[in-house]
């Protein structure tokens, strides 16, 4: 159910937390395995593993007929496969699912030289070799790899259409989410239109600009923390690594690539990424709700608010407080106030989600809101809203008791150039006058004239 009441007008860009999908909970993609593999020992384990690090679906075929059948039903992220299968070998298995356009991980008891050079080549995401140590374990770590890598949004850059192409084509394989440009005039327009492009890789040598102007031109504005740079080139010049390095690249590589040493290095950054990512999200959100947190939302609507007021835009800041909480923990114990912070917090999530407004825990029982686009009144009537979703949700505590709470609501319209602390310390008057009218109730400027 949402809870806004008065479709916004907001007409700015929509950077708020409603946009994006609840990042507390990873976004439900559909991702599909095919395990092609007639030892049903084998699968059986591999299955159970896949099972203990993915919520990826996965379809286990033991012939070649049967994996067949499923491509025109299921779209696959990957295949693992044997080599050896009652009704095709080596370049049948592995030649079908490339026609599928389905990357491959071979998972093979022996090696196989053809296996093996179509690896060096880049063609498979993977080669293990059941024998070899962990052989298992590295397989899962290249399917959490594969599967992970489809966030990863990355910026090719290359003059020559052939030399593009083949990295397109390796990126994507990989389960890259995969941009290209031409030029470096057209690199600069896809990343300033594109903002969550994470790793950009960049020829040296291009008629309208090179490879370090580029970089130096993309640092201006992207901090090594949001944007990955690997340079490439073809030129036997060695100082053009060290030029790339200090105009702000991160990674460097000489052509022709050696592509296990390729893969490596895009492995390597993408994992830097992968940490950047996980560290910003635990520094961004509140423990127990998964919200963003205090200093989270003071940094954001501070965005938002200079954003709002360059364009005109009206906006509103809301403080929402439970009422009597301590009695939810004094009467059921503290586990059942968390729960209830829980319950409350993903209704509020659910209530900006789709918008462009945001919403934050900032400590103990008292959450925010920032609502762009909105009037006086259709801020009071979205705040109004929320408090009556959450008077009208019964909460189940663990012990089978059925609690229901109210909230008291504090909101204030953005004035034009007050601080972010300015803008809240209105809205906690507001919300001190809620509590001090008998709680339950949103009070803002309009109570007053009401
Ligand atoms: P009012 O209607 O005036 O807001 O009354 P209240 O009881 O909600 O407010 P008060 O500030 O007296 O109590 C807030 C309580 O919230 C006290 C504190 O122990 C509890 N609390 C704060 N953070 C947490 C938390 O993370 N988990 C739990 N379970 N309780 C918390
Ligand atoms: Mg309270
Ligand atoms: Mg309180």
């Amino acid at each position: 159910m949402k809870a806004q009441a008065e479709l916004s007008t907001y007409a700015g860009p929509i950077i708020g937390w409603g946009a994006a999908p609840f990042r507390g909970i990873p976004a439900a993609r559909v991702e599909a395995i095919l395990l092609i593999e007639d030892s049903l020992a084998v699968a059986n384990l591999i299955v159970s593993r896949l099972e203990a690090v993915t919520t990826a679906s996965v379809v286990h075929c033991t012939s070649l007929a049967e994996a067949r059948r499923t491509f025109s039903t299921t779209r696959f992220t990957l295949a693992i496969t044997g080599l050896h299968l009652p009704d095709g070998h080596d370049e049948d298995i592995l030649g079908t699912l490339e026609k599928a356009g389905i990357p491959a991980i071979v998972f093979t008891a022996t090696h196989d030289p053809q296996a093996q050079s179509r690896y060096v080549q880049m063609e498979l995401l993977d080669y293990c070799v059941k024998d070899e140590e962990n052989s298992i374990g590295r397989l899962m770590q290249t399917v959490i790899r594969v599967l992970g890598n489809a966030d990863v949004k990355v910026l090719v850059v290359d003059d020559q259409g052939s030399v593009r192409q083949s990295l397109v084509d390796l990126l994507t394989r990989h389960n890259f989410d995969v941009r290209e440009a031409r030029s470096g005039a057209e690199a600069l327009t896809i990343l300033s239109a594109e903002k969550d492009v994470e790793l950009l890789i960049t020829d040296y040598n291009m008629p309208d600009m090179d490879g370090y102007t580029l970089v130096k031109r993309v640092r201006e504005n992207s901090a090594y923390s949001q944007l990955r740079i690997i340079g490439v080139t073809s030129s036997s010049d060695r100082r053009v690594s060290s030029l790339f390095l200090k105009a702000g690249a991160n990674d460097f590589i000489y052509r022709p690539l050696m592509p296990e040493e390729f893969q490596c290095r895009i492995d390597s950054n993408v994992d830097t990424i992968k940490l950047i990512k996980r560290l910003r999200y635990y520094a961004e959100r509140d423990q127990l709700t998964n919200l963003p947190n205090r200093r989270h939302f003071f940094e954001t609507v501070a965005a938002m608010m200079q954003e709002d007021q360059a364009l005109g835009v009206e906006s509103a800041v809301a403080l929402l407080d439970i009422d009597f909480f301590k009695k939810v923990n004094d009467t059921h114990g503290h586990e059942a106030g968390d729960d209830t912070l829980r319950r409350v917090a993903a209704c509020l999530h659910e209530a900006i989600e789709g918008t462009p407004h945001m919403t934050a825990r900032l400590g103990g029982e008292e959450f925010a809101f920032y609502l762009r686009g909105l009037s006086d009144k259709a801020a009071h009537d979205f705040c109004d809203s929320v408090r009556r979703t959450v008077e009208a949700m019964t909460i189940e505590l663990r012990n089978g008791t059925q609690i229901s709470i109210t909230t008291s609501f504090g909101l204030a319209n953005v004035q034009i150039r007050e601080p972010v602390d300015n803008q809240l310390n209105a809205a906690d008057q507001f919300l001190y006058m809620a509590k001090a009218n008998g709680r339950n109730q949103v009070f803002s400027e309009l109570s007053l004239t009401a």
